[in-house]
């Protein structure tokens, strides 16, 4: 490649591992790493389990010890925004003044914590999960046991959260918008093996609650009040209402933005100097767009950053590999440790065929939409997620599932 500059902005793991592969594949030209956090790239899942329990050590999760970065020959700059892109004179503007050139440019920011929109929703005492120092502050609320938590959201870091909690010895109630946990990831049917694991933990769920507003000042928080009037008494709130991709910088300089930064196959966005890869970067999935179904995702999950930013990475250098990876993620809560292979998205209205032991928490549930396996879940059931991800492919690609085949564990899975 002629072109010897390339910046990269947002450095967690899809940074990191973008600019890793840049090198690894023998790229010797200029590579900036720009981070608005004052830390080497770090791992997020810990920061709602392990380590917020304690149990795990703070430098377990960095990407690469800090050292690394210069090793490399990497321009690490961390505690630095970025705040605008002049795609014209190709120039990344920073915080405090400066700018970095590029030649190529990939955009990395992730997403930040959704604010919670009631009065009250910003008092300094509601607690965001995102970055390690919110772990932290979390975790030196919780540690000590005997508070009471409620947590504001039931999807994956509200539930994470509840759960890890719980296990340190705070009284830990949920407020859930649907009927169950995870409903709109999951479904009513599976949500429901979800608030089954919390409630036996003794979580509190409560079912169709709308906030109010969080009482408190000064700091502290005291509580949160329900749109009936009831009011919750809490030391500890937890907003946990979603994430918003961090497409500012994108949509400012005027790149195709929605939710998230489009991108094609290749991870180039509309500029085609420019690419964006993890949590920012809404795709064109090829296998979806061949098979003429809804081919835009956008994932918010540790594998698709993990994967996406060495793709870019390889698509920056030349690599004309359409990126048609399965989506996957996983979660762990209480002794519950779950995968979830597939399309969530396609999930939404398909039939759900089980496998395995549902009472006992061993079980894979397969989602089958007209007949294909779109998607599938093992909880407490171990090394099968390639063999979902293979039978999603062969799915998505055509292939019609034998439905009973699916629900016998004696029946092999390939
Ligand atoms: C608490 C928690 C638990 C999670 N658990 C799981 C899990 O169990 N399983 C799973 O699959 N996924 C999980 N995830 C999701 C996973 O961590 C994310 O998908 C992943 O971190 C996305 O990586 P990324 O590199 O795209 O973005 P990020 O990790 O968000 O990194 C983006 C970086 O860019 C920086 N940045 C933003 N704007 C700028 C700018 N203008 N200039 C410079 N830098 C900027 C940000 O400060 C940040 O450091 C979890 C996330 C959280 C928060």
């Amino acid at each position: 490649m002629a072109e010897e500059r390339i910046v990269i902005v947002g450095a967690g793991l899809a940074g990191a591992g973008a600019a890793e592969e840049l090198r690894n594949r023998g790229f010797e030209g200029e590579i900036r790493l720009i981070g608005a956090e004052p830390h080497a790239p770090y791992i997020r899942p810990p920061l709602s389990k392990g380590y917020l329990l304690g149990e795990e050590e703070r430098a377990s999760f960095d990407v690469h010890p800090l050292g690394w970065y210069a090793e490399h020959g990497i321009h690490f700059v961390p505690g630095v925004a970025a705040t605008g892109i002049d795609r014209e004179a190709r120039l990344v503007q920073l915080a405090g003044g400066d700018a970095a050139g590029y030649d190529r440019l990939l955009l990395a920011t992730g997403a930040s914590p959704r604010p919670l929109p009631v009065p009250g929703g910003d008092l300094a005492g509601v607690q965001l999960l995102r970055t390690v120092e919110q772990s932290d502050a979390l975790r030196a609320t919780l540690d000590e046991g005997g508070r009471r938590v409620v947590v504001i959201g039931s999807g994956w870091i509200g539930m994470e959260a509840a759960s890890a909690a719980r296990t340190l010895g705070n009284e830990v109630t949920v407020l859930m918008r649907g009927g169950v946990p995870l409903a709109s990831q999951l479904g009513a049917q599976l949500g429901a093996d979800f608030a089954r694991l919390h409630e036996e933990n003794g979580v509190v769920l409560r079912p169709g609650a709308a906030v109010r507003e969080v009482l408190g000042g000064a700091g502290r928080v005291s509580g949160v009040e329900l749109d009936g009037g009831e009011v919750l008494p809490a030391e500890v709130v937890i907003a946990a209402v979603g994430a918003e991709p961090a497409v500012g910088l994108a949509a400012s300089a005027g790149l195709a933005t929605d939710d998230g930064v489009l991108i094609d196959e290749r991870l180039r966005t509309s500029d085609e100097r420019i690419w964006a890869a993890g949590d920012i970067a809404a795709a064109t999935h090829p296998l979806l767009a061949a098979a003429g179904l809804p081919s835009r995702i956008r994932s918010e999950h540790w594998a698709n950053a993990e994967k996406t930013g060495p793709a870019a990475a390889r698509s920056m250098l030349g690599d004309e590999t359409p990126y048609d990876e399965i989506p996957y993620f996983y979660t762990d809560q209480f002794d519950l440790g779950m995968e979830y292979t597939g399309f969530a998205h396609l999930a939404a209205d398909a039939e759900v065929v089980i496998r395995g032991d549902r009472a006992a928490r061993e079980f894979i549930a397969f989602w089958v939409r007209q007949g294909h396996v779109v998607a599938g879940m093992n909880i407490n059931v171990w090394d099968v997620a390639d063999q979902i991800a293979a039978l999603v492919r062969a799915g998505i690609g055509g292939d019609t599932a034998d439905l009973a085949r699916l629900a016998d564990p004696d029946s092999p899975l390939g």
